[in-house]
């Protein structure tokens, strides 16, 4: 059987911070990675750094504020490695300064190049994605893009409007192979925070070790970020065909250890085996929590059965409660990795396939766990009504 079409990805803004780290990190992966910003040498060496780790790549002079620019960079990495299949919008410019000092040039500089750019690159990409069914987009943006922060009004303004880009276009593209989505880190330990460091150090007269501390504090984990954390979270968006349209937080709560642990899901559907339609052959979980559920049957809180003799409520009534148990510990139905469906009558659940079907995307979208369906004849007594039980497990981030 032929291996498996290398996934080229371009990481703009791959020349340092976390962007080198999220080329390295998917270059490690196996992937072919086009790094690509303004600074000739320093693109050179990642991609350099990442042909030792055994794949192709390519350093590209790139900058996201022209469009002219971006268009040869994306035909370059055509050329050169094969359509882009992962986009990472990681390039991006941070300066601080009160609105009443913020120039008119400072905001359109920042909205240019945080979000008109990662528009246009996405918009150079994007076609041949949906074309071939497949395809990421990771969006660096910020939690600053999400809740603000004083003194920062353009980049804040940019970063917001970066996260909208995700989220409407998660929206459109939604079920057509192709997800799109946003990390919100905090304060990360790269050149950003030393040059901003160095600024309320001349602004303010603190030092330069206490204007990063101060950052630091300012994570609700009270320390900075590694680009490592924020490599891992992207690398694992790469592999997860689930998660679409989120802004993804992280803001240091986590120990440095845990975080750089987040989970990866990767679903195992080989062409060599049969379609998997409406289930998925196999789902690898690394990281995460994982969270057994047993027992969901359609019993409400009182323990009376539900929609007594209807197999179609009575699957809704199950789904409830497992989103129920699921968000009692931090997830949501889209973690759910395994699934196994004991009914009490095969047939039965069969004739209504349609029906339980519609509700199983009203409540899972178009996630489909490993399933399985058992038939278990003698599984109740008349009596207690109950025609289905769910089991399974969640591997929750
Ligand atoms: P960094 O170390 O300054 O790296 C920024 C990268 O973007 C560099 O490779 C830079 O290279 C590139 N870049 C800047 N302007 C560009 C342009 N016009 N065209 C192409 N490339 C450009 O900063 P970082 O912390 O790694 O930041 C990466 C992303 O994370 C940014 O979008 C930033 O807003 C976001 N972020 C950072 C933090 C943080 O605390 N560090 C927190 C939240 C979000 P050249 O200058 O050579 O072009």
């Amino acid at each position: 059987m032929a291996a498996p079409p290398r996934r080229v990805a371009l990481v703009t803004g791959g020349g340092r911070g976390i962007g080198r780290e999220i080329a390295l990190a998917l270059a490690r992966a196996g992937l072919d990675v086009a790094v690509a910003a303004r600074t000739r040498a320093q693109v050179e060496a990642v991609a350099a750094a990442a042909r030792g780790l055994g794949g192709r790549a390519l350093a590209l002079e790139l900058d996201v504020g022209d469009g002219e620019s971006i268009a040869r960079a994306v035909a370059a990495t055509e050329a050169a490695l094969g359509p882009v299949d992962v986009l990472v919008n990681n390039a991006g410019i941070a300066e601080s300064a009160p609105l009443l000092a913020t120039a008119p040039e400072v905001w359109d500089r920042h909205v240019r190049i945080n979000a008109t750019g990662p528009f246009l690159v996405t918009r150079a990409v994007l076609g041949a994605m949906l074309a071939r069914r497949w395809g990421r987009v990771i969006n660096i943006a910020s939690l600053v893009g999400l809740h603000g922060a004083p003194y920062v009004t353009a980049y804040a303004a940019s970063k917001h409007a970066l996260v909208g880009l995700t989220r409407a276009l998660a929206l459109e593209v939604a079920g057509r192979g192709v997800t799109v989505n946003a990390i919100c880190p905090g304060y990360v330990a790269t050149d950003l925070v030393w040059s901003a460091a160095r600024h309320i150090e001349a602004k303010t007269g603190r030092s330069f070790d206490e204007a990063v501390a101060s950052m630091a504090r300012i994570n609700p984990g009270g320390r900075l970020i590694e680009p490592a954390e924020v490599a891992a979270v992207a690398l694992a968006l790469v592999r997860d065909e689930a998660r679409n349209g989120e802004a993804i937080v992280l803001d240091g709560g986590a120990p440095a250890q845990e975080a750089s642990m987040a989970r990866e899901l990767q679903f195992h559907n080989p062409p060599g085996l049969m379609k998997a339609v409406g289930y998925t052959h196999g789902v690898e979980t690394r990281g995460g929590r994982l969270l057994f559920f047993a027992g969901q049957v359609a019993k409400d809180k009182d323990g009376r059965t539900v929609g007594k003799g209807d197999v179609v409520a009575q699957f809704r009534q199950v789904c409830e409660n497992l989103r129920t148990v699921v968000a009692a510990a931090g997830g949501q139905l889209g973690d759910v990795v395994k699934l196994t469906i004991y009914v009490l009558d095969a047939d039965e659940y069969k004739r209504q396939g349609k029906a339980i079907g519609a509700v199983y995307r009203e409540y899972f979208g178009r996630h489909f766990p490993a399933m399985t369906l058992v038939g278990a004849r003698d599984l109740y007594d008349a009596a207690d009504g109950c025609l289905l039980e769910i089991d399974g497990f969640a591997c929750l981030p």
